[in-house]
């Protein structure tokens, strides 16, 4: 399996800043097909992003989608219209969606199962409060939000899935979590996957994010069952976004 690294830009970065962003990276990041990088803009730069992107090794993600397919949801954004963009990916349940605009865990599981019927692939972030966490209910709250989003019924396996474990204690606060704690949460993930889907679930890559950056990415990505990045702060500068890479790219050794 290769590392993935995914950079979510969130409310931050006009076309034309995108488009910079694009031309400082393309020289310095590795040709090498050795992680797989995507990148997450907002809405309004995604078909400027996914021009520079052909030919490239880097791939495109959105941060959000409704899961129907038209109609009266004034400022929404559908599946269609992503792909018409060439995204790839799709950030769904991240928790300033949770938290800031009041998604639901089955708001995120119509989300989740739209975006796999279309052949897309979800970047399902997950992760407790600091309260959950102090009151031991971290994996409660996991498995809660796991279970719910995913129905039993869909085909999801490594190819087309991606959970991201993040707490959101450590989001954009400087606050990262120990090694320790994010080789608890993502085993645990993993057999909630394991339970829900046996193998095929086994496989699923668990990414981690929460304040990511140069100086804490190595000791992270040798963590047990890390399979790469979300990265929100640090993406958003090319030189930390590329150094990231290049380190998770040099360290990163899961078959
Ligand atoms: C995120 O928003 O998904 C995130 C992990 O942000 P940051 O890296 O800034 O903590």
């Amino acid at each position: 399996m290769k590392p993935i690294i995914a950079g979510n830009w969130k409310m931050n970065k006009t076309i034309d800043e995108s488009i910079l962003f694009l031309e400082s990276i393309k020289n310095v990041i590795p040709d090498d097909d050795k992680s797989t990088t995507i990148l997450c803009p907002p809405f309004t730069s995604l078909f400027a992003v996914s021009k520079l992107l052909k030919n490239s090794n880097l791939s495109l993600g959105a941060q959000n989608v409704h899961y129907k397919t038209k109609g009266a949801f004034t400022g929404e954004v559908s599946i269609d219209m992503l792909i018409s963009t060439f995204v790839e990916y799709v950030i769904l349940g991240h928790s300033e969606r949770r938290k800031l605009f009041g998604e639901s865990n089955s708001f995120i599981k119509e989300k989740v199962s739209a975006v796999v019927n279309a052949g897309l692939t979800p970047i399902l972030c997950v992760g407790e409060e600091i309260d959950d966490r102090l009151s031991d209910k971290t994996q409660l709250v996991l498995k809660r939000q796991i279970e719910s989003a995913i129905s039993r019924k869909k085909i999801i396996n490594k190819e087309n899935f991606i959970i991201a474990y993040e707490p959101i204690w450590a989001i954009g606060t400087g606050e990262t979590a120990t090694t320790d704690q994010v080789e608890d949460a993502h085993t645990f993930i993993k057999l909630v996957l394991k339970n829900i889907f046996g193998n095929n679930g086994q496989n699923i890559p668990i990414i981690y994010g929460g304040s990511v950056h140069v100086d804490n990415a190595k000791s992270l990505i040798l963590a047990n069952d890390v399979d790469g990045f979300l990265i929100g702060g640090a993406s958003l500068d090319s030189e930390s976004f590329c150094e990231i890479i290049e380190i998770v790219s040099e360290n990163y050794s899961r078959g």
